[in-house]
């Protein structure tokens, strides 16, 4: 099974109704990267940047950062990395922060709120970003985005950091995308907010399945409510492909849903042609997408959208 699946490695990943499917993968390091190509992921869809951040006492510099995006960019060809800014706070945190005594750290000062609240060390990031747009095809994703004030702030800090750097003659790719994930749902349901203001989206199932089911994602104790085919769920992750699709602005998911090949088809159902996973998921979903008819699929899941009970829906699914 291992060699069949390594011999799907150059093939393109297509439905058998000719639909074209872009297969990235998530990374937390530059180092990462040669298991990216080992597989011939379409590129990096999910550079989760927290890692550069944790277990240390100090901030990285601006140079420690430029050189690890630059690296992943140049590793990457002139493939598409997609690079989130700093998602810190609730299960990733900073040692370097101090202690911070919150009774609901997932609903606190995380990811973009974090960054918004601390602008020189959001402004380092970005500068460094900037600089290493120059090296490959680089995209900003912003995490936990909810207002649209969140995403004015953020594009005007954007602007800041190009700013300076034109000030400092310092080239950077001036059409870097800039998108936002939608994992609160009230960004799913209100899609206008970002649709108006980014360039693409790209879903969190993670954290957007935490925050619909209100189940702590880290809390073993209520780990068995933590259900990805829950109705509510399929619905906001349909509504925010479709909304996308027809605003022509790109929708990927880089969730964990994205590489779990029960839900493959079911992804392919909803309209996704762009998926982000751990590299070790990519063949398998590939496996997947090449025995799949996405016309035929299509019709199958705007069924099963219809459905409220949770056995219904997981024996649609199954027979997908
Ligand atoms: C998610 O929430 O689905 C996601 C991709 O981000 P993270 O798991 O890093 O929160
Ligand atoms: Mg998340």
């Amino acid at each position: 099974e291992r060699t069949k699946l390594k011999r799907l490695k150059a093939n393109r990943a297509a439905t058998i109704d000719g639909v074209e499917v872009s297969l990235q993968a998530n990374i937390e390091l530059a180092r990462d990267v040669p298991g990216v190509k080992e597989v011939y992921a379409d590129g990096v869809g999910l550079f989760r940047t927290e890692f550069l951040f944790m277990n240390r006492d100090t901030l990285p510099t601006e140079e420690e950062q430029y050189e690890a995006y630059r690296a992943v960019a140049t590793g990457m060809g002139g493939k598409p990395v997609t690079i989130r800014t700093l998602d810190i706070g609730a299960d990733k945190n900073l040692s370097s922060g101090g202690p911070r005594l919150e009774t609901n750290p997932a609903l606190g000062l995380r990811a973009i709120r974090y960054c918004l609240a601390e602008p020189q060390m959001f402004l380092v990031q970005l500068r460094a970003l900037l600089r290493a747009s120059l090296h490959g095809k680089i995209r900003i994703l912003i995490p936990m985005l909810a207002h649209a004030h969140e995403v004015d702030a953020s594009l005007a800090a954007l602007e800041v950091a190009k700013s300076q750097l034109r000030a400092e003659k310092i080239k950077f790719d001036e059409a870097i995308p800039i998108g936002g994930m939608i994992e609160i749902p009230a960004a799913a349901l209100a899609l206008g907010i970002f649709i108006k203001r980014l360039d693409f989206l790209s879903i969190g199932t993670n954290d957007l399945i935490q925050y619909t089911l209100a189940i702590d994602r880290t809390d073993a104790a209520v780990s068995h409510l933590y259900d990805p085919l829950h109705p509510a769920i399929l619905r906001l992750i349909a509504l925010t492909i479709q909304t996308g699709a027809k605003a022509g602005i790109p929708v990927s998911v880089c969730g964990e849903m994205a590489g779990d090949k029960q839900f493959t088809r079911l992804l392919l159902g909803m309209g996704l042609h762009q998926f982000s996973m751990h590299p070790s998921q990519i063949l398998e979903v590939k496996q997947e997408i090449l025995r799949s008819n996405s016309a035929e699929l299509a019709i199958k899941v705007a069924k099963i959208l219809k459905l409220d009970e949770p056995d219904k829906i997981r024996e649609a699914v199954d027979r997908l």
